[in-house]
């Protein structure tokens, strides 16, 4: 984790919230687990993790329409695909807050959006604990809704500007799915597990007790 990280008032300010939930938790006898990575080991974790499933995607696509291959593109549909690239990826952080809002206690109040300017990347964060299942689900529905489907159906239209623009949006669910792994590998401490967003890492944290 890298400790020297100058946090952005944003963070600075879920930090604080996050801290005082902690303490909340550890009066109700919760341990703490971090299940976290720092931004730059997640970014290539991501790409490693997802590289098995970006090659059988590719391999489908061609598999499928081996005898129909068309690729007639100008650049005009090459910067249709860069806008539905960036519009794409803000849907997929809507669809995380909308998954999450549904199960948090607090509803949307709990979801905060924002942009980590420095890597064009936007983020969703809830700040309230769920269970393992709803944040599994709140972070695998985006690459599901628009990435794996939209994909499939790209490959049986035969389709390889829209399959590409899927495919790419496939890639960046890759910090989701490390997440993902990273919670199913821990072995639970406890038998009340709740997790909680990390306010600046990537991942999360979890609180466990014997009830
Ligand atoms: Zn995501």
């Amino acid at each position: 984790m890298d400790n020297n990280r100058q946090l952005t008032p944003a963070e600075q300010r879920r930090k604080e919230v996050f801290d005082a939930k902690c303490e909340e938790m550890y009066e109700k006898g919760y341990t703490k687990s971090d299940l976290t990575f720092s931004v730059t080991k997640a970014n290539m974790y991501a790409v490693i993790i997802m590289l098995p499933f970006l090659i059988g995607f590719m391999v489908w696509f061609f598999v499928v329409n081996l005898n129909r291959l068309s690729f007639h593109y100008g650049l005009i549909d090459f910067l249709i695909l860069i806008v539905c690239m960036v519009l794409l990826t803000i849907i997929h952080e809507l669809i995380h807050g909308i998954t999450w809002a549904a199960f948090a206690n607090r509803h949307f109040k709990s979801i905060e959006f924002g942009v980590v300017w420095k890597m064009l990347t936007p983020y969703c964060t809830c700040s309230d604990t769920l269970t393992k299942l709803q944040y599994i689900i709140g972070a695998a529905m985006p690459t599901i809704i628009v990435g794996i489907i939209p994909a499939i159906i790209a490959i049986y239209c035969n389709h390889f500007l829209l399959f590409l623009v899927f495919w790419v949006l496939i890639a960046g669910g890759g910090g989701d799915a490390l997440i993902i792994l990273k919670i199913l590998q821990h072995r639970s401490k406890g038998k009340e597990c709740v997790y909680l967003d990390h306010p600046y890492e990537c991942g999360v944290v979890v609180f466990e007790k014997d009830s």
